[in-house]
């Protein structure tokens, strides 16, 4: 756990100190002493982490109170993720321990075989001059000793090598698994948010090589606070996990259906235009805004739920904020406009135009 590594580095006196000033800070802003909250604190006032501590002095400067659930952000954003790193390091290490393993024992067969030749050619030398059965007869008897050490020894590094190979392919398939776990959402089991962006810097990249068109919808659902305090937090849930398979139903090969965050989801669309985009966004749309809602545990009807989409299309070389934030500008008209409806970055030119 990460709470260990405090008190490695502290010494006693330090790190009393670190933790009442963290405490006392705590208290008063009234943020809870929990585990993950104190980590965060004692962080910061130990100047551990710099970004962290960067963060933190950007609320305290603009005056935002650092509240319980704001701590619990940070915890997860610094905290939650290197638990992750640690397993990811964890297993690679014993990948490379593996192989060390490995390079050690064909180091050590080396030596064997060394020794072999050196026996053979000793032998040689001896059969040339051993005249009697006897003496035949014994050089005999030492090469077909050392034979069969060295067939041990063969057999013992193939042993060697299949188990450890073995070992490797599990260990590389742990690897795969974590890695899967790490951008992958636990509620909906599509791609979280750090797949997405990791997703979007490559598909950019790619449009720049291929000269390609990359278009990004943003998805949001509309008031679905309301829906949530109907219906209650675990029925919002489900609706989440509904609203995802259709996304990801409806998207082909290339493109990539993430939850951004809360009710909010992205679809990355390589190779179409605002256009092809604006299509995908009005067939989820439809088919979403069809569907009657019910509960089949209860029994329910929980009525319809709508959703509103921005789409913006990439300009090469610009900043992947400055995308999304067109892409979020677009999906904020959607909703201005009385929302259910999908709209994309040129319908919010046309209507900056007759502002004008
Ligand atoms: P708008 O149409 O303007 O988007 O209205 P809204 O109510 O959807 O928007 P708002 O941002 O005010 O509220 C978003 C709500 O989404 C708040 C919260 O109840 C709900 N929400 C966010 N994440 C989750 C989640 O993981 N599960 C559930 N059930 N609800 C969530
Ligand atoms: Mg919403
Ligand atoms: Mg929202």
């Amino acid at each position: 756990m990460s709470t260990a590594k405090l008190s490695t580095s502290d010494s006693f006196e330090q790190a009393l100190e670190f933790a009442k000033a963290a405490l006392i800070g705590m208290t008063i802003s009234s943020v809870a002493p929990t585990p993950e909250n104190f980590l965060v604190w004692y962080t910061h006032i130990a100047g551990r982490n710099p970004n962290l501590s960067h963060m933190i002095s950007i609320l305290v400067d603009n005056k935002q109170e650092i509240t319980n659930s704001i701590s619990r952000d940070i915890h997860d954003r610094f905290f939650a993720t290197s638990i992750e790193d640690d397993a990811l390091h964890e297993t690679a290490e014993r990948i490379n321990e593996e192989l060390r393993n490995i390079m050690n024992y064909i180091g050590e067969t080396g030596e064997g075989v060394t020794k072999y030749g050196e026996t053979l050619h000793a032998a040689t030398g001896e059969l040339s001059v051993a005249d009697e059965p006897a003496g035949l007869k014994e050089v005999i008897g030492r090469v077909l000793n050392e034979t069969q050490k060295m067939e041990d020894i063969n057999n013992r590094l193939e042993q060697k090598l299949t188990d450890s190979t073995s070992e490797v392919s599990q260990l590389r398939e742990d690897l795969e698994d974590m890695r899967k776990e790490t951008l992958t959402d636990a509620l909906t089991g599509i791609s979280n948010r750090k797949m997405f962006d990791m997703e979007l810097r490559r598909a950019a990249r790619d449009a720049m090589e291929s000269g390609e068109d990359l278009s990004l919808m943003m998805v949001d659902i509309d008031l679905f606070k309301k829906f949530n305090d109907t219906f209650g937090h675990q029925v919002g849930d489900e609706v989440l996990k509904l609203l995802a398979g259709t996304l990801a139903k409806s998207v082909k090969g290339t493109d990539i259906a993430a939850r951004y965050g809360g009710e909010e989801f992205a679809i990355i669309l390589p190779g179409t235009n605002l256009d092809g985009a604006y299509s995908v966004g009005e067939s989820i749309r439809t088919r979403i805004s069809t569907k009657k809602l019910i509960n089949r545990q209860t029994n329910t009807d929980l009525g319809k739920v709508t959703i509103s989409a921005g789409i913006a299309q990439f300009d090469f070389g610009e900043k992947m904020s400055d995308f999304i934030g067109r892409a979020d500008q677009a999906l904020y008209t959607a909703k201005n406009l009385g929302r259910n409806r999908v709209v994309s970055q040129v319908d919010m030119e046309k209507d900056a135009l007759s502002f004008d």
